[in-house]
């Protein structure tokens, strides 16, 4: 067996970033993993706060969340939004049935005044989560696309618009003013190894990034701290969701050396997928280390692999038979 010692910070948004951190999660010890998610995409729908990302990585923790989607809950049922829908109430935003639950329970908790962190903290401890699952800040900060249809809240685009329209801007409302959730900062300073997970870098990466003083700090050479990242664009197309057409749209390359650029002062070793080997000239190029691994994450498997991989990049792993 070997064991990795040392502590690992993840950077996440949902369904790419929840895959790398339970493959993270089946190798680490609670203490050793902080995973740290967008919370860019909230929304309040029916009046209840909902974090997509938080819940996303939440079920998949869990053992709960439906495997076809990567979101949601398995053997969902969406009764409530029927009669919801009766009601004349808008509900082209999916919340199953059990989903829903977690909304109020989070609203309800808010309300008594509870932060998001420890709102969070409590869902996990009640789902059996016991790596530590964070909010990237208690603070309220909001995802907007400005597109060809005017300005979009980001589930507006996500969701209801399903992607189409074409981009012309991201912005972070309340960014400049939210503070990194104590967690977070915490992790940030005790991390031997921070991860960003393949995750879509203007929408889920590019939130966290963007709070005060997160970017200095991680763009900050630490001697016995590796910044790793994966790709989340695999052969110049996102595995899945819109990743490559904002990036194209905004004037990157949809590439994995496009994403390697948005990320080269804040990381050192960049993880590329198999199938995109040819670009690691040009990475090493940008003064990051390109390496080459299969990072397609189907099954759980292929997630732990993925992560013993960025793991034993760190260091830190200790071989006893
Ligand atoms: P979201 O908040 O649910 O959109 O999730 P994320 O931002 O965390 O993840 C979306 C990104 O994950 C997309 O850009 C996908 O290309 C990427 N992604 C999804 N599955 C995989 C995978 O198995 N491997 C890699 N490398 N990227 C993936
Ligand atoms: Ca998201």
């Amino acid at each position: 067996m070997a064991h990795f010692s040392g502590k690992v910070l993840a950077l996440a948004g949902g369904v790419g970033g929840a895959k790398l951190a339970l493959g993270l999660s089946r190798i680490l010890s609670p203490d050793q993993l902080t995973i740290v998610v967008n919370t860019g995409d909230d929304e309040t729908f029916h009046g209840l706060h909902v974090s997509p990302d938080l819940d996303t990585m939440l079920y998949t923790l869990a053992g709960l969340s439906n495997p076809e989607t990567g979101w949601g809950l398995a053997g969902e049922s969406f009764r409530v939004l029927e009669m919801l829908n009766r009601y004349g109430a808008d509900t082209w935003f999916n919340l199953g049935d059990m989903d829903m639950a977690t909304h109020i329970r989070r609203t309800q908790l808010l309300r008594e005044g509870a932060t998001l962190s420890e709102v969070t903290a409590e869902l996990c401890l009640k789902l059996g989560v016991q790596h530590r699952i964070i909010p990237m800040s208690d603070d309220s900060v909001r995802t907007f696309i400005g597109t060809d249809q005017g300005e979009l809240a980001m589930q507006d685009y996500f969701v209801r618009l399903r992607c189409e329209p074409t981009v012309a801007s991201v912005s972070y409302m309340g960014a400049e003013d939210a503070r990194p959730s104590e967690g977070f900062s915490h992790a940030l300073e005790e991390a031997d190894l921070v991860a960003l997970c393949p995750s879509n870098p203007l929408l889920s990466t590019g939130p966290i990034l963007v709070l005060p003083t997160v970017r200095e700090e991680l763009a900050r050479k630490r001697s016995g701290r590796l910044r790793v990242a994966v790709s989340p664009i695999i052969g110049g197309a996102a595995v899945r969701g819109p990743a490559a057409r904002i990036m194209t749209d905004l004037g990157h390359d949809a590439t994995s050396l496009g994403v390697a650029k948005m990320y080269q002062d804040i990381c050192d070793t960049f993880v590329i997928d198999e199938q995109d080997a040819k670009e690691a000239p040009a990475i090493a190029g940008l003064g990051v280390k390109p390496v080459t691994a299969p990072t397609i994450m189907n099954t759980e498997e292929d997630k732990v692999a993925l992560a013993r991989i960025i793991l034993e990049l760190g260091g830190g792993f200790q071989h006893d038979e």
